[in-house]
């Protein structure tokens, strides 16, 4: 059987936090158990948000908890022509649509809707469902948005992607750690009706995370994608982008969360839980271990 390849795939927008740790620690855990590869791939699309003193903190910090780094690493922000080859492909298959409601747009749609008791759905990250342009805008104002200089993004029409596909997906989830890393997989039903017309690239930024993790899954031959928990239920996103762009499907691996002391997920503009700070208040690797249950 060939190696495994795993990866960790952080974005420099901020400062990397015990969550980060663990999955880095993770994957390069398993990579090493399963006599497989570990790869670092630097997720910065978002050119404004991420920043070249981001990533070298980034790189610090993963230096500081002996990650190892394989030279050249994979950047996002040097690969859009692979993104826009993908959204070319899906855009022949007739699946892609310009998006023209505003964030505000949409919640006054879903006040009003919801305001006569009825119940609007809502994604598993719990944003609203795109209610499409034809919900909310009149035919002149949709008119009026497309030929002018309006933002929009780039929609999936879910619906038609799932009727071409035709079948039901699933996806094969493993273990994330100790002896549950060598336990045979479980099949997952991939659900992606459930997050509506997804968007795939913006007026300005020819890319979304759900593409490009796919296109650059597939560019490193990644074989088992182990990440948080937070991250399960985009895998049925995944897995339609990966069937109708002809991609190999992975295994997936999702690890539990560390969680900050309001219970809630950590986030990157939280200070205390960063990495930086705890290393600047003493932390040691063997206090770090202890923390994340390691
Ligand atoms: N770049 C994503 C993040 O920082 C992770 C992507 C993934 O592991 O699929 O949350």
């Amino acid at each position: 059987m060939s190696r495994p390849v795993f990866r960790f795939a952080p974005s420099p927008n901020g400062h990397l936090h015990l969550g980060h740790a663990l999955s880095a620690l993770l994957n390069v855990r398993a990579a090493n158990a399963l006599n497989g590869r570990f790869l670092l791939r630097l997720e910065d699309i978002d050119l404004a948000r991420c920043t070249p003193d981001l990533e070298q903190e980034m790189l610090e910090d993963l230096d500081w908890l002996g990650v190892p780094l394989e030279e050249p690493m994979l950047r996002q922000s040097q690969a859009f022509e692979h993104y826009r080859k993908a959204l070319e492909h899906l855009q022949d298959l007739g699946l892609v649509y310009a998006a023209y409601l505003t964030r505000a747009e949409i919640r006054t749609f879903v006040a009003d809707y919801e305001s006569t008791g009825r119940h609007w759905p809502r994604d598993p990250d719990g944003a609203p469902v795109y209610p499409g342009d034809h919900a909310v805008l009149a035919e002149h104002e949709r008119k009026a948005r497309a030929s002018s200089d309006a933002p929009f993004a780039l929609r999936l029409n879910m619906a038609k992607a799932l009727a071409k596909i035709g079948k039901s997906l699933s996806w094969q989830e493993g273990g994330s750690e100790g002896k549950a890393l060598f336990r045979s997989d479980q099949k997952i039903e991939a659900k992606a009706a459930d997050w509506g017309d997804v968007i795939l690239a913006r007026k300005d930024t020819p890319t979304s995370y759900h593409l490009s993790v796919v296109v650059d899954d597939a560019r490193q031959g990644i074989t088992d994608i182990l990440r948080g928990q937070d991250l399960y239920h985009a895998t049925s996103v995944h897995r339609v982008l990966q069937e109708l762009l002809e991609l190999p499907e992975p295994r997936y691996r999702h690890h539990r969360l560390i969680l900050g002391v309001d219970g809630r997920k950590l986030s990157k503009s939280s200070k205390d839980t960063s990495l930086r700070s705890l290393r600047a208040s003493g932390m040691t690797h063997a206090d770090l271990r202890r923390r994340l249950g390691l």
